[in-house]
């Protein structure tokens, strides 16, 4: 049984955190949150993530998992420690390494046997050996000379989905100069590795390079499909049949091929701006990445902008808003196109009924400085209620059958916009509303 710590227990820590215990490892979870760590104690889950409430009290109940503060005791307690704190944003766009470094430090500071250190944030090429230094550095300090090995494990986990994507990896990618940890590695995987799951050896450059490069493809993708449904709306194509068609084709794939207001979340936005740093940093420019980040800014306004054009002055209009976290599943709002279309409005001078099933705490953080044209409902139906105009903005299963002709009732102008295509034309028309769908000429 492998003893381990992770070091943060954000969407991506507490996940996997859980997980490992769950292959049979022993897990001490530590963040500085007290409130978060405390919760988790308990088994209450400081964030909305499916299915990991029942991972965490079976794990707690047998003793597998448990959660501290104590980042001292964690270390001693542990042969491998995993960092998974985030790697926010800088100003220029590069990822802010000091949650790492820091974490790292204290690493530094505490270990007392070899110690296998796995980086599992987001961090851009090159990191991994800086993490070397900085843990070396603070081992000299301690006039020391403590063995340990530094190894890239990047997460793919998808928010929503976490759990399962946790469990059953498309692939787990270990990146490691060092046969010892690698060897480690296999044994803390070893449930997953047993089951044949994809397990890809390789250095520690390119296992940072592979989760970059992954993410920026999958939102050059989403971008590029965007691109084509605004492109169907000028031509008189259709985007669903066109996207459907295209998804046959086995060497596109079907994924990603849904086009809405834009890609956000905590991954995509910052992961593009990352790596499109380092290209310039390397003198090679990623132009499809950077044209994605640009493409993608305007996507987000063009679906305010689209509202707008229907609408005429948004003025004193009333707009509801249905789903604002990123996407369907979790209560992630970071980078959230919700948060550009509701400045866009709000800033016009709109008045939004805000709901979404999970996000409404974030939505009231992040939406801080819209609080007076902010109304938050206590449903979809409480949100409609007298607006001029209903907005789907992010497609949780519960928008997807709304009672049209309530709906219709409520609004005091019958305008649909589904920014993420889930009804059809003909049954909102039916139900009396006007809609406004993406990605064909229809008005
Ligand atoms: P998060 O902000 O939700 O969680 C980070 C946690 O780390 C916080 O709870 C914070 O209090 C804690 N922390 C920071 N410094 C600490 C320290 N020194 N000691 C103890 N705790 C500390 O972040 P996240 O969304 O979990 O992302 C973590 C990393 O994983 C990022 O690099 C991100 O890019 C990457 N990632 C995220 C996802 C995702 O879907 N969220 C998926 C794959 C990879």
């Amino acid at each position: 049984m492998a003893k381990i710590a992770v070091i943060g227990t954000g969407y991506v820590g507490s996940v996997s955190g859980a997980c490992l215990a769950d292959f049979g490892n022993h897990v001490i979870c530590v963040d500085t949150d007290n409130e978060k760590i405390e919760a988790l104690k308990k088994g209450i889950i400081p964030i909305y993530e499916p299915g990991l409430d029942a991972v965490v009290a079976r794990n707690i109940a047998c003793g597998r998992l448990s959660f501290s503060t104590d980042i001292a005791f964690a270390a001693k307690e542990s042969d491998i420690i995993f960092i998974a704190v985030s790697t926010p944003p800088a100003d220029d766009g590069s990822a802010d390494l000091a949650y790492v470094e820091t974490a790292a430090r204290q690493i530094g500071s505490l270990i007392e046997k070899y110690t296998v250190i796995v980086n599992k944030s987001t961090v851009p090429v090159g990191t991994a050996r800086k993490v070397i230094s900085w843990v070396s550095d603070e081992i000299t300090k301690r006039g020391l000379s403590t063995e340990f090995d530094v190894v890239s494990n990047p997460e793919f986990l998808r928010e929503g989905t976490a759990v399962y994507d946790s469990t059953h990896p498309d692939r787990v990618v270990i990146g490691s100069e060092s046969e010892r940890a690698r060897n480690i590695m296999k044994d803390v995987y070893r449930s997953l590795y047993l089951n044949e799951t994809p397990y890809i050896e390789t250095n520690l450059e390119s296992a940072e390079m592979i989760k970059y490069a992954s993410n920026a493809f999958l939102a050059v993708k989403i971008t590029f499909i965007n691109e084509i449904s605004n492109l169907c709306e000028k031509t008189g194509a259709d985007i669903r049949a066109v996207a459907k068609a295209m998804g046959k084709d086995g060497r596109i794939g079907s994924k990603f091929l849904h086009p809405g207001p834009g890609y956000g979340g905590s991954c995509f936005p910052k992961d593009t701006r990352a790596i499109a740093k380092i290209g310039r940093n390397n003198d090679e420019i990623l132009h499809i990445v950077e044209a994605a980040i640009e493409a993608n800014e305007n996507q987000k306004l063009r679906a305010a902008k689209k509202i707008e054009s229907v609408l005429g002055s948004l003025s004193g209009k009333t707009i509801a808003l249905l789903g604002l976290s990123f996407k369907p599943n979790t209560d992630d709002m970071r980078e959230s196109p919700a948060i550009t279309i509701c400045e866009y409005l709000a800033n016009r001078g709109a008045h939004l009924r805000l709901y979404d099933p999970a996000a409404m705490k974030s939505a009231q953080w992040r939406l801080k400085a819209l609080e007076k044209s902010a109304y938050y409902a206590v449903d979809e139906y409480d949100a409609a209620n007298s607006a001029d105009a209903l907005v789907i903005v992010t497609e949780w299963n519960q928008f997807r059958n709304l009672d049209l002709y309530k709906v219709k009732e409520l609004l005091a102008s019958p305008y649909f916009f589904d920014l993420r295509n889930i009804y059809k034309k003909q049954e909102a028309v039916a139900g009396g509303l006007k809609y406004f769908g993406i990605g064909n000429s229809d008005k």
